[in-house]
C-alpha cells in the first residue's frame, strides 16, 4: 500500500514548473530510470527494459503555473492560500498526477513515466511527443481527472482503450469503487492519437474544482487512487490490449448546458476558441508551429461581460477570470451592517 509522505506532496506543490523539470530528472535517475527530455521539454524515464511496461503520466504544468504562497492540510484536505490568506490555485491538477506517478513507479522493478509538458493550453507537450522514443508500453495511465471515481475511457474524442481491455479490467477498478466515465481532453488522448496502441486510462485522483481559487486534494481519495494505479500495474503484467485510433475529424460537444469547444483536426481550428482567440490575442499560443490554445476549458460567454472566453466554473456562474477576479474583490468589500 502506498502512503502519501505529506512533506514532498506540498514540496511538489511549491515548486515552480521551470524548477520542478531538473527535479524531476533527477529523482528519476535517483530510482534508477534512465532518463530523457525532448525538445518541447517532456520528461521520460524507464526502469527495467521498459517493453510492455505499464507507462504512467501526468502533466508538470498547472492552470496558474505559478505556485501558491502555502499549502495546507485539515481535515483531509489539502488546500492553498496566497499571501493575503485567501485560498487560491493548489495545482493539484497535476501535481497530485506526477506524485502518483512517482510514488507508483518507485515500487514496480519495470515501468515508463512519462512529464508532459503544456497540458492545461491545449496538450501542447503530448501533442508533439514521438511515441517511438520509447519502448511500446503494455498499458498507459494517467492520473488527470478531478474526483474519486472515475476511469475515463473516452478523452479528445476517441477511445483509448480496447473492449476487450474494459471487461478484464473492471474488476479492479470495481474494488477500488471506479467506473467508466468520459472525458473532455487529457494527454492520454493525445499520445494515443499519435500512436500508442496500448489501452488507457485517465484516472480520477482526487482534486476538486480545478481551475479555481477553490481547488482542493481530498488526501483519502488521492491514496485510494494511487493504489488503484499500483493495483492495475501489477495486474496488467504479461498482458496486453492493442488498440488502434484513427485521428478524430473533429471533437467538441456541449457541458454543464453551456457550448463547449470543438476542435477540427482537419483545419487545426477551434471553432468557439477560434472566436475567442480573435477577440483576444491573450489566449493564442504557439507550440512547435501547431497552433493552440486551451482546450481542457469551457469557451463561452462571460455570464458577466458577455464576451467570448475562457471560462471559470464556479457554482452555477460560468465568468471568465477578469470578473471572476472583480466577483473575488466584491466578496472581499466589509458589509454594511444595519442598525
Ligand atoms: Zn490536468
Ligand atoms: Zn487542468
Amino acid at each position: 500500500m502506498i502512503k502519501p509522505d505529506l512533506n514532498l506532496l506540498k514540496r511538489l506543490h511549491m515548486a515552480r514548473t521551470n524548477k520542478l523539470e531538473p527535479w524531476l530528472l533527477h529523482e528519476l535517475s535517483q530510482m534508477g530510470m534512465s532518463t530523457n527530455q525532448d525538445k518541447e521539454g517532456n520528461i521520460t524515464g524507464i526502469k527495467g527494459n521498459g517493453n510492455g511496461a505499464p507507462l504512467l503520466v501526468a502533466h508538470m504544468d498547472t492552470f496558474k503555473n505559478s505556485p501558491p504562497d502555502s499549502v495546507h492540510f485539515c481535515n483531509n484536505w489539502m488546500i492553498a492560500l496566497d499571501a493575503t490568506g485567501r485560498q487560491t490555485y493548489l495545482g493539484a491538477d497535476d501535481r497530485a498526477g506526477v506524485y502518483a506517478v512517482l510514488a507508483i513507479a518507485d515500487v514496480i522493478p519495470n515501468v515508463m513515466v512519462l512529464f508532459c509538458v503544456d497540458e492545461e493550453i491545449g496538450c501542447i507537450g503530448s501533442s508533439c511527443f514521438d511515441v517511438d522514443s520509447i519502448p511500446a508500453p503494455g498499458i498507459m495511465l494517467s492520473f488527470d481527472r478531478r474526483g474519486k471515481s472515475d476511469a475515463i475511457d473516452h478523452t479528445n474524442g476517441v477511445q483509448v482503450c480496447s473492449k476487450a481491455f474494459k471487461h478484464d479490467v473492471l474488476p479492479v477498478l470495481k474494488r477500488f469503487h471506479y467506473a467508466f466515465e468520459t472525458g473532455s481532453c487529457t494527454d492520454i488522448g493525445e499520445l494515443k492519437i499519435n500512436g500508442i496502441k496500448a489501452s488507457a486510462l485517465n484516472l480520477s485522483i482526487g482534486y476538486y474544482r480545478e481551475h479555481s481559487t477553490g481547488e482542493s486534494l481530498n488526501l483519502g481519495h488521492f491514496t485510494r487512487a494511487m493504489n488503484l494505479g499500483l493495483a492495475l500495474c501489477e495486474w496488467s503484467k504479461g498482458k496486453s490490449y492493442p488498440h488502434k485510433v484513427k485521428r478524430p475529424k473533429r471533437y467538441g460537444g456541449k457541458e454543464y448546458g453551456k457550448t463547449w469547444y470543438g476542435y477540427d483536426y482537419k483545419r487545426e481550428s477551434y471553432s468557439i476558441v477560434n472566436k475567442a482567440v480573435a477577440k483576444d490575442p491573450f489566449y493564442y499560443t504557439k507550440g512547435s508551429g501547431k497552433t493552440s490554445t486551451a482546450l481542457d476549458e469551457v469557451y463561452d460567454e462571460c455570464d458577466r461581460c458577455g464576451r467570448i472566453r475562457q471560462l471559470f466554473l464556479r457554482s452555477d456562474e460560468f465568468l471568465c477570470s477578469d470578473c471572476m477576479n472583480r466577483a473575488d474583490l466584491e466578496s472581499l468589500q466589509p458589509v454594511q451592517e444595519n442598525d
